[in-house]
């Protein structure tokens, strides 16, 4: 076999082992994406956790409460800190790795970019002018957002969420709970179409607190001038718009590792991923390793009962809270309890809840979410009800 044979082959080959990778990783995005919305429709159904503790920045959200008061924010759990480690521990090796390989708020985005492409055939930009200044947009939020639910101590962002959002597109909780969130979720994905990843540029703040974290990372996407051709394919595929071609080391804190640039390059290891000192790693093993990180994590924490996949009952959270010494909140009501369940938990005999809200001895025991479907009522008001009660008897 000629030399020039066997290039065209070796070529061939390492052009089809890109594609490939390609689609794994969007292949395992879908999945996780799936999973993710199994148990957003699943918590609609059954008790198993809500989409804020199973959602990262709920511990960034509740990190100032927990460390002030002792407390976390309502419906957050323990489950939302260990998302949060297995993020950071991402972030220290692969920077924002988890934005472009796990998430799937990202994914969504994604999966409009690419109707997008088909549709219009073309990706629009966003002018310099405008797109630098808005990027400052996502760090805002964030530190509104985490002083603000500190202040008050409610998880304030929750009806401006498009994930919390997506995660309640079939419950009876969308409308008028979700407003905002559903307006943002909606052009969010509209917007895709035309511009990549305009929620994860502009406005998520666990994107934001990633971007601040990022240059703390261990690994990078390093480009060898000397072999590459400047043919910019590069610059053309990164979603976030960073210049690839003109960069030595990747090391702008907008890159969320999504490695396409890497999976696109003509050029065999003109960009790789690797630490300073050299030592390298394939797109592949980053994913694996991201991967069983999340396995390993969210497997010990739940053996060891710590990382709840079902929520506890409100019975259970009054134990919790006797033994942290600290008084159970009316927030932790939630549509999946019943009158009979908040009655125990509280000490509130039935008799004050049906003076209220007017209920048959069946209707004690059905979730408050099944009872919206016939009844004119809102948890919150059984909520608000119960805090004015408890208020009540403390009073002289
Ligand atoms: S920026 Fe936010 S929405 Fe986008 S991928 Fe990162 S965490 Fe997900
Ligand atoms: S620089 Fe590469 S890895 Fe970073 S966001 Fe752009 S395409 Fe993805
Ligand atoms: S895709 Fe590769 S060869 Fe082309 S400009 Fe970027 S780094 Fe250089």
């Amino acid at each position: 076999m000629s030399k020039k044979t066997k290039h065209i082959i070796h070529e061939y080959a390492d052009k089809m082992q890109q594609k490939s990778n390609r689609t794994i990783r969007f292949v395992v995005l879908l999945v996780i994406l799936a999973i993710s919305t199994t148990l957003g429709i699943l918590h609609q159904k059954i008790r198993t956790a809500n989409v804020d503790q199973l959602c990262p920045f709920g511990g960034v959200e509740s990190a100032l409460q927990w460390f002030t008061k002792g407390t976390f924010l309502p419906k957050i759990a323990i489950s939302s800190f260990i998302l949060l480690l297995f993020v950071l521990i991402v972030t220290f090796f692969f920077k924002r790795a988890f934005c472009g390989l796990f998430c799937p708020m990202g994914t969504l985005q994604e999966i409009f970019e690419k109707i997008g492409k088909l549709v219009f055939k073309k990706r629009y930009h966003i002018k310099d002018t405008f797109d630098r200044p808005l990027r400052w947009g996502k760090i805002i939020v964030l530190f509104v957002f985490v002083i603000m639910s500190w202040v008050t101590g409610q998880l304030v962002i929750r009806p401006y969420d498009p994930w919390a959002t997506f995660h309640h597109l079939t419950s009876a909780d969308l409308f008028p709970g979700f407003i905002i969130g559903f307006i943002l979720l909606i052009v969010t994905l509209l917007l895709s179409a035309l511009y990549s990843r305009v929620f994860c540029k502009y406005l998520c703040p666990l994107g934001g607190f990633l971007s601040l974290l990022s240059p703390f990372g261990f690994y990078r996407i390093s480009r060898n001038d000397k072999t590459c051709i400047n043919c910019k394919a590069c610059d053309k595929i990164c979603p976030m718009n960073i210049d690839v071609s003109v960069t030595q080391d990747v090391t702008d804190i907008e890159c969320i590792g999504c490695n396409e640039c890497i999976h696109i390059c003509p050029v065999k290891d003109c960009l790789v991923i690797q630490t300073k000192n050299k030592s390298r790693l394939t797109t592949n093993g980053v994913l694996t390793i991201i991967l069983v990180l999340f396995i390993m994590i969210t497997g010990i924490f739940t053996l060891s009962g710590q990382f709840k996949w079902v929520q506890s009952t409100l019975t259970q959270q009054v134990q919790e809270s006797q033994e942290k010494n600290v008084a159970l909140s009316p927030d932790n009501i939630t549509g999946q309890m019943t009158f009979q369940e908040v009655s125990e938990a509280f000490n509130i005999p039935m008799e004050a809840f049906k003076i209220a809200f007017s209920f048959s001895v069946e209707e004690e025991t059905i979730p408050f979410k099944t009872l919206k479907e016939t009844k004119e009522y809102e948890t919150e008001q059984v909520r608000e009800f119960v805090k004015q009660y408890l208020k009540g008897i403390q009073e002289p």
